[in-house]
């Protein structure tokens, strides 16, 4: 399953039967969730003959031209959208309505369509907890986290970590200025929750039993250098690496060698994925009991990286 790169002149006479989904990156080359999403629509239309015309295509659109696509790809009658780098902020301000637990992050990575307009759901939180839970048994709630990174993915997991009810957040960062902003952002949310700004070179900052989870994008490049030295932490508890591709990262790699519980970014992508499929879902039948096969996208994903 290769699906073609489509573009907004893909869009202009847009007359194919079925129901559409998208998703618009830029660039969107590598992105895995075509065939992710297309498997699980195929394994859907066995049990249910309705979902044998859905579709999931990508469109690669510049950040210009967001605006542009949303309107068509609403006028052209698509059901869903899903956005990638750099669109989540952008259309954050672009859509009739965003969900209220998507607003304290800023950024939007799913779009419904509804009478009024699109509507902005974040799913990214709920990958990343429900990934935990599955890849290395881990709660949010009443978790000490250490959160490394103070980007877009930093933010919503921070968000994340607030709406689970984390014991307590630690924020590190490169840049430092970048992590006092995201501290001071999310102290505002925080109500009871510590949120702590610290330097990742201070063990002395860093207290036994933290949940690590890699945020950054330190670690995409093989020679990037590990957003944080296991060997200074006292006894982590668990690694988690937003990152998966590469499958196993520096910082992986050596939580591994010190046999601290660890897991890539996958499974956030894939449960990102199977709870945007269950809002398109819902939108277009009512049905909020359908079961999204998640094992399914996971093998799909897995597949799709494989052949990269
Ligand atoms: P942003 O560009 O918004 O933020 C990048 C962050 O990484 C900043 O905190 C930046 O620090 C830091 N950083 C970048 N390079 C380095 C480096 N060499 N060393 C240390 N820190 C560095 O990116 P996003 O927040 O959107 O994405 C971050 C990562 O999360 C990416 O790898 C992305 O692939 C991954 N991701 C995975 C998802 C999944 O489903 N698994 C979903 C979303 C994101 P500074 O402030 O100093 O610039």
């Amino acid at each position: 399953m290769n699906e073609p790169v489509l573009t907004l002149a893909d869009l202009a006479d847009w007359n194919r039967p079925g129901t559409h989904l998208a998703v618009l990156g830029h660039p969107i080359k590598h992105s895995i969730s075509p065939p992710m999403h297309n498997a699980a629509l195929a394994e859907l239309a066995k049990e249910d003959e309705a979902f044998a015309d859905w579709k999931y295509h990508r469109f690669e659109v510049h950040p210009d031209d967001l605006p542009k696509a949303l309107e068509q790809l609403f006028a052209a009658g698509f059901l869903g959208v899903n956005l990638t780098v750099p669109h989540k902020i952008i259309a954050f301000d672009r859509v009739a309505r965003v969900s209220p637990a998507a607003r304290p992050i800023g950024a939007v990575n799913t779009l419904v369509r509804q009478p009024d307009g699109w509507h902005g759901h974040n799913t990214d939180g709920h990958g990343l907890s429900a990934s935990l839970r599955e890849d290395l048994e881990a709660e949010l709630a009443g978790a000490d986290v250490l959160l490394l990174g103070a980007g877009g993915a930093a933010r919503g997991a921070a968000v994340e970590c607030l709406q689970r009810g984390v014991r307590s957040l630690r924020i590190a960062n490169r840049t430092a200025a970048n992590r006092d902003a995201l501290v001071a952002q999310v102290r505002a949310l925080a109500e009871n929750i510590s949120v702590i700004g610290v330097d990742p070179a201070d063990s002395s900052q860093l207290p036994p039993g933290l949940l690590v989870i890699n945020a950054t994008s330190a670690g995409l490049k093989p020679d990037d250098a590990q957003p944080i030295d296991l060997m200074i932490m006292p006894g982590p508890r668990a690694v988690y690496d937003m990152i998966y591709n590469p499958a196993e990262t520096r910082l992986l790699a050596q939580a591994r060698s010190l046999g601290i519980p660890a897991a890539n970014g996958l499974g956030m992508l894939v449960h990102q994925g199977a709870r945007s499929l269950q809002h398109w879902i819902e939108a277009a039948t009512g049905r909020a009991d359908v079961r999204v096969p998640v094992n399914v996208m996971r093998t799909a994903a897995e597949l799709a990286l494989a052949a990269h």
